[in-house]
């Protein structure tokens, strides 16, 4: 493809991305098609001889878009919403293009500057505290691809500090007899991932209890930690979770910053998807306890209208990871980038990374901060309504704390809630995930679509309702 044509294919493609949007609603949320169904339209052999555009787009309406999930559906309520804007799509448009790998500062000037300033933009936004500037503590932020990655980062630095302690209290000990030692801390309700980073870096993951407003609780992490230290562990971690995947609950940071601030445990907060919310001080007091935790994450592609992967965390003490990440061959050194507190490669587990702080540039400038504002505040404002209509019906009984623009609910018993699940996604008018909480199985309703008004919130419940009517009677029969 040569410029002249990419300037008329690039052109056709934004009114191909404005049309599908225009027309979104028209299509099935979840695609109608079996596992296994592209096989019969894609050859298992790639072409010898070069193929045309207009061949690749009938091939992406005939084999492509049929099997896609649309998560930027209205009715789109499945897990927690993986945003995108016009203003995103546009400067991710322009990173694909200037395809520069910004991990030091002398790969991309302008990458490794603009992350540092959007990163301290987005901290005053949120009401982070000043530790996690750049500008003004010794902390600071940085993006990553995924809340997993954020987690894993903010292990990886508290592990080197745990082992250097335990190496000086045991100095004939071998590594490995230390790392079993070692022990993290979590709800039963916060996301997996923390599983998984625990596999990924050999450490003893625990999943506490919580009480009855889903929340860990200090107590409850302190008796775990007493325990667990008469039988010879080494708690150095805690996740605590602000809006957690089954039913968006807080954690009590302020308890539980408390706890790992007398013992020097390192405090991590996954946010991934509540910490958008903070942009809107009225929420803030869901962070209460803030000053005591090492490290945050959150993922702007959630609920801040960024596109993916848009995660992003801060830590307080911008050194320990950097001592606990830091490589300088030869090949990626340069003169200018010898202020390694900036090179972002010290920073993270991949080396070369996108220029992602341009789309949260444009994305912040675009809508502002009171245009951010009005986004979240509009989905929270839906979801106390969708609670109300839900709590008008008693056969429907709605299940955690509504603050956020989740809302979980159940029939009377885990069995016909299954089923109307099941009947809900099948209809292919809706597409929803359950959680499970204690005993209850229960269904998660997400707000996810940017422009979700009463209207389609009404045509949500009309759904929900009249498939739940047809249940209920069979259920009777
Ligand atoms: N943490 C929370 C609270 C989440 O809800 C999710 C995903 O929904 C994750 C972590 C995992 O996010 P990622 O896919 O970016 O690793």
């Amino acid at each position: 493809m040569d410029s002249k044509e990419f300037r008329q294919r690039g052109r056709e493609m934004v009114d191909y991305i404005a049309d599908y949007f225009e027309n979104i609603e028209q299509r099935r949320v979840f695609p109608d098609v079996q596992p296994g169904y592209l096989k019969e339209l894609v050859p298992s052999e790639p072409p010898q001889c070069p193929d045309s555009w207009d061949n690749i787009m009938k091939d992406i309406d005939k084999a492509i878009l049929p099997g896609v999930t649309h998560w930027q559906h209205p009715h789109f309520h499945a897990f927690y919403p993986w945003t995108q804007s016009y203003p995103s799509i546009l400067a991710d448009f322009l990173v694909d293009a200037l395809s520069s790998a910004g991990f030091s500062w002398a790969s991309c000037p302008a990458s490794t500057e603009l992350e540092i300033a959007v990163m301290d933009w987005l901290a005053n936004m949120l009401g982070l505290p000043e530790k996690f500037h750049h500008c003004r503590g010794a902390g600071g932020g940085v993006t990553q691809n995924s809340a997993g990655e954020c987690l894993i980062v903010s292990m990886l630095a508290a592990r080197h500090n745990a082992l250097k302690h335990l190496s000086s209290i045991y100095p004939n000990e071998d590594a490995a007899v230390l790392l079993s030692k070692l022990v993290i801390y979590h709800s039963k309700l916060a996301h997996s991932c923390v599983e998984k980073a625990g596999m990924v870096l050999l450490i003893k993951t625990k999943g506490l209890d919580f009480d009855d407003k889903h929340s860990l609780r200090g107590h409850t992490l302190e008796t775990a930690i007493e325990d667990d230290e008469r039988k010879g562990l080494y708690p150095f971690f805690v996740l605590a979770t602000l809006g957690t995947t089954p039913v968006g609950s807080f954690d009590n940071i302020q308890e539980i910053g408390e706890v790992c601030n007398r013992r020097r445990i390192w405090l991590h907060v996954d946010a991934a998807y509540a910490g958008s919310s903070f942009i809107c001080p009225e929420m803030r007091t869901q962070m209460n306890g803030i000053k005591n935790v090492n490290s945050l994450n959150i993922n702007l592609h959630k609920w801040m209208l960024m596109n993916s992967e848009s995660s992003a965390i801060w830590i307080d003490d911008k050194k320990v990871l950097i001592e606990t990440m830091a490589i300088e061959p030869l090949y990626l050194q340069h003169h200018l980038s010898e202020n390694f507190l900036s090179s972002k490669k010290n920073w993270s587990i991949s080396l070369c990374r996108k220029f992602r702080s341009l789309k949260i540039w444009a994305v912040i400038r675009s809508y502002g901060i009171s245009g951010l504002q009005r986004h979240i505040r509009n989905h929270c404002k839906l979801a106390k309504y969708f609670e109300s209509l839900m709590l008008s019906d008693s056969r429907f009984q709605v299940i955690g704390t509504v603050n956020l623009g989740l809302v979980c609910f159940k029939l009377k018993n885990n069995h016909l809630t299954e089923k109307l699940l099941s009947t809900l996604n099948s209809s292919g008018k809706m597409y929803l995930v359950p959680a499970a909480v204690n005993e209850d199985f229960i269904i998660r309703y997400v707000i996810c679509y940017e422009k979700m008004n009463e209207r389609l919130i009404e045509e949500s419940w009309n759904i929900i309702r009249n498939l739940a009517s047809e249940i209920l009677n069979q259920n009777y029969e």
